[in-house]
């Protein structure tokens, strides 16, 4: 029999969690965090993914042609460039490769679950952890969760009448069907974002006909692609220094044409110089000067996600492609009607529309409560999205995200993902430390941090009077736009910088 000493000190241990740290989502950005964490010696994680392979956004979209478009010198860690890529911009193949590889390189497959669904997490504010409900199995328990659910993961679908009836064959492009052969078919697709940008060029070479339905146009620049030659390749693999030079010229390509082009439009007038480039690109590539007119945005390049494609105005030559930009009224069994009557007969219907961004139940995609049993959610509908440094929320404590609001300006996400962990793991270790179990941002911080980056909205390019009809995925309810108003630079030092003070460490 225990004496009544031993007995409450029973009672009172501390209950352990399953891990020091739960990563959810098996991207890009969870892998790299896995990775990053463990190299700083958070070794005790688990992965879990939700569905049945890693890689993220390159695990599921497999349309054709889909491909990075950000120079794969850039979009890759930094600490793991590979020379092996077939093309200046690889094909999603290569990066779903490219994810296994780093799976298994660096030992994440063995702390990995997948076909592991979060539908809740809950802080337990008495022992100084989350409970992590999982769909069909029991809760996991974590000191610490590092949420890397991504934001363009879960497809949308139009709300036009009638889809559910249309009898011919219909899928979205983050879920191709690759049993449906398009030969000889007619084909239409809703949408002509950036999936369908590097979409329509391949199913109009295949289709019979194809329709496109765009309701905006996109600016389309040119794309500065080649195949990278055997001999190219091996000089990045064997000349010394070959790929670091290479990522760093791409680095500043990218920096020029997202970050400092959006964030700076004040003071450096990149766009406009885009805008430029893509009339001149549309001019060459389109013939019919009425198509050309329709192809021509009427907002800003900025306003909303740019395309690159050396393939995509061209198509818009052909017999066979049809661009139609008259509103759609419904769809038919057979097709899709336009509001002047005709009705596009389609045996297959592409929808190219894009994914949940903003709407509720995808940031993240499961209930987060925190502290006092505060929804995450409902926290940020009603005092705005926010997150200091787009990693960590007060009230929030234990938790942290890669794709936060204000994380992201834009560049290759590598870069947020290394300099998010960087971020998380610079707090972890001070946990440690500090023999801390409680991690919380401070109120003050992340007003501090929201205020700062709502400043510089004078010179971001997204607050002009043509973004109106962009229709930008962008911006939120409140016509905010949640990205980083930093140069990559920064954003790297203020994830190595920041003061500690900014967070609570609590025993
Ligand atoms: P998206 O950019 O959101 O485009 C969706 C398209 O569907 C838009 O043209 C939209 O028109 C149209 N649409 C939606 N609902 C419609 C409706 N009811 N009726 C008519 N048209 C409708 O989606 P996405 O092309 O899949 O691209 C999403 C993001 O994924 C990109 O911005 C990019 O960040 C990422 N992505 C990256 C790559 C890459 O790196 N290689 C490739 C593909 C996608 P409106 O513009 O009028 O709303």
């Amino acid at each position: 029999m225990s004496s009544p000493t031993e007995a409450t000190e029973l009672v009172s241990a501390p209950e352990q969690p399953h891990h020091e740290v739960v990563i959810i989502g098996g991207g890009f950005s969870g892998i790299g965090a896995a990775i990053l964490l463990d190299r700083a010696g958070f070794t005790d994680y688990l992965l879990l993914e939700a569905g049945d392979g890693l890689g993220g956004a390159w695990h599921w979209n497999t349309y054709p042609g889909v491909a990075v478009d950000i120079p794969s010198f850039s979009y890759q860690f930094s600490f793991e460039q590979v020379a092996g890529w077939s093309r200046v911009y690889a094909p999603g193949r290569e990066l779903k490769a490219y994810a296994e590889h780093c799976v298994d390189k660096y030992d994440v497959r063995r702390r990995t679950r997948l076909r592991t669904t979060v539908t809740g997490a809950a802080f337990d504010d008495v022992a100084h952890l989350w409970r992590l409900e999982i769909d069909g199995s029991d809760p996991i328990t974590a000191r610490h969760v590092v949420s890397a659910t991504g934001v363009l993961t879960q497809p949308k679908l139009p709300d036009i009448d009638g889809l559910p009836d249309y009898t011919g064959t219909v899928m979205h492009t983050a879920r191709w069907d690759h049993t449906v052969d398009l030969t000889g078919r007619r084909v239409a697709i809703i949408g002509t974002g950036a999936s369908a940008v590097q979409a329509i060029p391949h199913l109009a070479r295949t289709a019979e006909h194809l329709t496109v339905f765009q309701r905006t146009p996109i600016w389309c620049l040119p794309k500065p692609d080649a195949p990278l030659p055997g001999l190219a390749r091996a000089a990045l693999r064997s000349v010394p220094g070959a790929r670091r030079v290479s990522r760093l010229a791409s680095q500043a390509f990218v920096e020029l044409t997202f970050p400092v082009a959006a964030h700076f439009a004040g003071l450096v007038p990149v766009a406009a110089v885009g805008e430029r480039i893509g009339h001149t690109h549309l001019r060459q590539a389109v013939k019919d000067p009425r198509t050309r007119a329709k192809l021509t945005p009427a907002y800003a390049l900025g306003c909303k996600r740019p395309s690159f494609s050396n393939a995509y105005l061209p198509t818009f030559n052909r017999d066979d492609v049809t661009l139609e930009t008259t509103s759609i009224s419904e769809v038919t069994p057979t097709g899709v009607r336009t509001v002047d009557g005709t009705e596009h007969t389609a045996d297959v219907l592409v929808l190219a529309t894009g994914f949940k961004v903003f709407e509720k139940g995808n940031m993240p995609p499961f209930t987060v409560r925190g502290a006092n049993g505060l929804d995450l959610e409902k926290w940020w509908e009603e005092n705005r999205f926010q997150a200091y440094q787009g990693v960590s929320v007060p009230g929030f404590p234990n938790f942290f995200t890669i794709l936060g609001p204000y994380g992201y300006n834009g560049s290759s996400y590598f870069n947020l993902i290394e300099t998010q962990s960087a971020h998380i793991v610079r707090a972890l270790r001070k946990a440690r430390k500090d023999g801390a179990t409680r991690v919380e941002v401070t109120a003050e911080a992340n007003a501090d941090y929201l205020a700062s980056a709502l400043g510089r909205r004078g010179n971001q390019v997204f607050f002009q009077e043509s973004c109106g009809v962009a229709n930008s995925y962008y911006f939120d309810v409140n016509g905010d736009v949640p990205f980083r108003p930093a140069t990559t630079l920064e954003t790297m030092w203020a994830a190595r910088r920041y003061p500690l003070d900014a967070y609570e460490f609590t025993a």
